[in-house]
């Protein structure tokens, strides 16, 4: 029996109805298969205690066939919202504060928003919760700035959950899947939370990836810092870089640290995180990391170790090519997609690289999706 009632509908946790241990297993078989030509891989890391790890919570909301607000999460493949007011994977305190800003908007007579007649204000609550830091950032996603009785509002919400440390209202009035808009507006606290990851301290925008596993995400980072063997001389690129978390956490292992991200608030998040952790080795730039490492590569720029942390999309063959002609003598590939690893590592072995060894980490429990960081060393000279 699957115990969450939204079992199918929601399309989250599609594994929830086999124990662990055989999720682990299944994940671990698919692996071997999707990566066995390439390497040995290691056995699953798991979690401890698979429940409540995302540290990011995002609400739908909307209103029911009696008018009635509602918020949840799309059922899959369509725009009705299912209510959940507490989510086996999801952060508890999250969840409780999604729950009641969604009773207040009824005492405060605002809005959601409905989708069929283009009415009300509401439309998305993100919240994200520091696990180190306890520090909780809520944005409020509305189709429009003009909050009425924001003052009160946000006094209310303080009162019942202290620990909310900034609230940001972000606009978005398009139509589409994304949910948040361009446009944002500090109501409350620095508009980011901080939280700390092995030692270092991270500044996380609303608009900036950071990983949504905690627990995991130290042990993702320190096998991934482990295999890239480094002995204080390196130049390494930390590649789809996020927040900087991967190279800042690698920089005292290395001579110069070089990240490059796409996401423009997420670079600035990075150069204030090295600032604040006096990470002194460290730049950042915000550029597409095919573009980024293409000009570097055509320049005669060297690196000794590149880490790569591509979305699930994966890489791109230009980007693989000049990691080839930059030939560091290590290469650690961060994957969130088994399937697109596979496709590039085909290419980079072409290119003369050996792929080491292959360790998956379990940051998804319960959902289909897999992670898994790999070591690869090139066999020759470039
Ligand atoms: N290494 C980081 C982020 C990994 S997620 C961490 O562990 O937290 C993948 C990152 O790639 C995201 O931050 C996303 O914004 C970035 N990204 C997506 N497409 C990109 C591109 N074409 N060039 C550079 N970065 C990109």
């Amino acid at each position: 029996m699957a115990p969450c009632p939204n079992f199918r509908k929601c399309g989250g946790c599609q594994l929830q109805n086999l124990p662990y241990s055989e999720q682990l297993l299944h994940k671990q078989r698919q692996l071997v298969s999707l990566l066995g030509e390439f390497c040995h891989v290691n056995d699953i890391i798991g979690m401890d205690d698979p429940t409540h790890y995302r540290n990011k919570v995002c609400a739908a909301f909307g209103l029911d066939r009696q008018r009635h607000i509602i918020s949840g999460i799309y059922q899959t493949g369509s725009h009705s919202i299912i209510p959940v007011d507490e989510c086996m994977i999801e952060d508890k305190i999250a969840d409780g504060i999604i729950v009641d800003i969604r009773n207040m908007l009824r005492s405060f007579k605002i809005q959601a928003f409905d989708e069929r007649t283009g009415t009300g204000w509401l439309r998305h609550v993100l919240v994200r919760r520091g696990f180190q830091s306890g520090q909780v950032m809520v944005v409020l996603v509305a189709v429009s700035p003009i909050f009425k009785l924001q003052k009160p509002f946000l006094k209310k919400l303080t009162e019942l959950h202290p620990e909310i440390t900034t609230v940001v209202l972000n606009i978005n009035d398009r139509f589409g899947p994304v949910v948040l808009g361009s446009r944002e507006k500090v109501l409350l606290g620095d508009g980011y939370i901080e939280d700390s990851l092995l030692g270092l301290c991270f500044r996380i925008s609303p608009r900036s990836f950071y990983q949504i596993n905690p627990v995991q995400t130290e042990k993702l980072y320190s096998i991934a810092i482990e295999m890239a063997g480094l002995t204080g001389k390196e130049l390494v690129l930390d590649a789809y870089c996020g927040i900087g978390t991967i190279g800042l956490t690698a920089a005292d292992h290395a001579k110069q640290i070089v990240g490059v991200e796409l996401n423009r608030d997420a670079v600035q998040d990075a150069i204030g995180n090295a600032k604040h952790n006096g990470v002194k080795n460290a730049r950042f730039f915000a550029a597409d990391a095919t573009r980024w490492i293409s000009e570097a590569a055509a320049a005669g720029e060297r690196a000794d170790v590149i880490f790569m942390d591509p979305p699930r999309e994966g890489s791109t063959p230009q980007f693989l090519d000049s990691v080839a002609r930059m030939a560091p003598k290590r290469v650690v590939y961060v994957s969130c997609n088994p399937e697109t690893l596979a496709r590039d590592l085909a290419l980079l072995t072409k290119k003369g690289y050996r792929v080491e060894s292959s360790t998956p980490v379990d940051m998804f429990p319960h959902s289909e999706h897999i992670e898994v960081v790999c070591a690869l060393s090139r066999r020759h000279k470039a």
